[in-house]
């Protein structure tokens, strides 16, 4: 998911959809915007599909008047999946004594359904099956006398990954977990501030980007006192989602103080240095394989073309909640470019294989196309292992390398050869000169190496084998 917030300018909710916008591709099932007015107190809207279809309407955006306002673009880890249920969707809302708070969670709780259970034999009345909306019912159970008090107590006993922004009719607030598992990001705009999942959406509405909100940190923003730093949690060391520099992100983010782009590029010269074989052309599986296909390319000498033409107006088809509409995803969303592939010896690039069903498809179409050989390069170890810190990884038994080899997986693609980078190579090229450090690893890596930092406690219970 895809959370964003703006303090201090006028209008605010427009400069939220304009954020959301430009993290549309962290989550393309709903949006919401909730925003705060004097006048008219707490107002809220949440629709489904892309923002640009809905929070573009001048006659919707005027009922979100404001100069404080926060958003979230949904893709369904927990709760129902698709377009099911719009009491799913966030920003989630909650009057305390106090005054209202909304709150809007981009990550999964892995505890959530313990803590459901225990809230609602204490009479709590859950509006939604989203485990984001625990937080807001043990935040109504503290007897703290502040909101952001509150949050600290309820996000205490929540395990698992959260960025999240969060308001009051005053406050904007920003809190990262303390392994800082999903990114957040703090900007600047005029006399106001911005909190963005990505700074690509800072970037969007011309703000500035002032620093990453640490890992375990809590920023409480106000017209009064600016920014203040909070440290709620016991200091544990960073263990940022590494697949967010693989895939999730968008290559014009900097993600601890990393380009994503560079990143990406630089995992396709580890994988040709690691993986090298003769070929006439390299091309990317759109989008997500292009800059690493750029880096294959350049470290192989193998020329760069663009094989497979990707239609524009299709979303991420992964992020389709149905395996009939995934199936049929592949070829809505790409063609091959026959003029440039027939006869050739093709290397693909890809960012991962999760069920193999677009490298399935796409060996089809590229073999079809009349190319002579296809070798698969893929820019991250082979998938073996689900996430449960908030990308939608399926059930362990659907991922392709958790049943198999590589060879096994080479053979039932049927292409001419598969290699996936290394663990090492990933962190070489995220920056880490030494590789993964083993014991205490710098990012979190658990779907490629099942080493998970905080125990999936509800999956455990139901008895998921670590
Ligand atoms: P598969 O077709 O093997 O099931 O999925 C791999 C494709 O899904 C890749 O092209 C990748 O770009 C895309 N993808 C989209 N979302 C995700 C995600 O959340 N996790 C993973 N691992 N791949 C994803
Ligand atoms: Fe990211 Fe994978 Fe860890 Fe999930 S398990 S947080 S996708 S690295
Ligand atoms: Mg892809």
């Amino acid at each position: 998911c895809g959370v964003y917030g703006v303090i201090g300018v006028a209008d605010a909710a427009n400069f939220v959809a304009l954020g959301l916008h430009a993290l549309q591709h962290r989550g393309q099932e709903a949006g919401g915007i909730v925003s705060y007015e004097s006048e008219t107190g707490f107002n809220s809207a949440r629709r489904f599909g892309y923002v640009r279809d809905n929070f573009t309407k001048a006659s919707l955006m005027e009922t979100l008047p404001g100069h404080l306002a926060i958003g979230h673009v949904r893709y369904s880890t927990a709760g129902s999946k698709g377009q099911t249920a719009i009491r799913d969707v966030q920003p989630f809302f909650g009057e305390f004594s106090m005054g209202g708070a909304a709150l809007a969670h981009n990550g999964n709780i892995v505890n959530a359904e313990a803590l459901r259970r225990e809230l609602i034999d204490h009479g709590s009345i859950f509006q939604s099956s989203s485990d984001s909306e625990c937080i807001i019912h043990l935040m109504a159970r503290s007897f703290q006398k502040t909101i952001p008090e509150r949050m600290k107590d309820a996000l205490r006993r929540v395990e698992g990954a959260f960025s999240i922004v969060a308001m009051t009719r005053t406050k904007l607030i920003g809190v990262r977990d303390p392994l800082g598992v999903r990114p957040l990001v703090l900007g600047r705009i005029g006399d106001g501030w911005a909190l963005s999942s990505e700074t690509c959406a800072l970037d969007i509405i011309g703000a500035t980007f002032v620093r990453e909100i640490e890992p375990g940190e809590m920023v409480v923003i106000s017209a009064g006192n600016g920014v203040e730093s909070f440290r709620p949690f016991q200091h544990a060391s960073s263990r940022f989602c590494i697949f967010e520099h693989v895939y999730f992100s968008r290559p014009d983010s900097i993600l601890g103080g990393r380009s994503v782009y560079e990143t990406r590029r630089q995992i396709g010269v580890e994988l040709a240095r690691e993986a090298p074989v003769e070929a006439d052309l390299v091309c990317p599986v759109p989008d997500s394989g292009t800059p690493a296909a750029i880096g294959f390319s350049h470290e192989s000498g193998i020329p760069y073309g663009m094989g497979i033409i990707r239609n524009q107006y299709v979303g991420r088809t992964f992020i389709e909640p149905t395996e009939q509409i995934r199936n049929m995803g592949v070829r809505l969303k790409l063609n091959v470019n026959r003029a440039l592939i027939a006869g050739k010896r093709v290397v693909l690039v890809d960012d991962s294989v999760v069920r193999g069903t677009t490298s399935q498809k796409i060996k089809e179409m590229i073999l079809d196309a009349g190319a002579a050989e296809v070798h698969f390069r893929i820019a991250s170890p082979p998938t073996a292992w689900p996430c449960f810190y908030g990308v939608d990884t399926p059930e362990k038994e659907k991922l392709l390398a958790s049943r198999m080899s590589e060879e096994e997986m080479r053979d039932h693609l049927g292409v001419d050869s598969l290699r996936f980078v290394s663990l090492d190579g990933l962190y070489r090229a995220a920056g880490e000169a030494g590789g993964r450090t083993p014991g205490c690893p710098q990012y979190c890596d658990a779907c490629f190496s099942g080493d998970y930092p905080v125990a999936p406690a509800d999956m455990i219970e139901k008895g998921f084998k670590l």
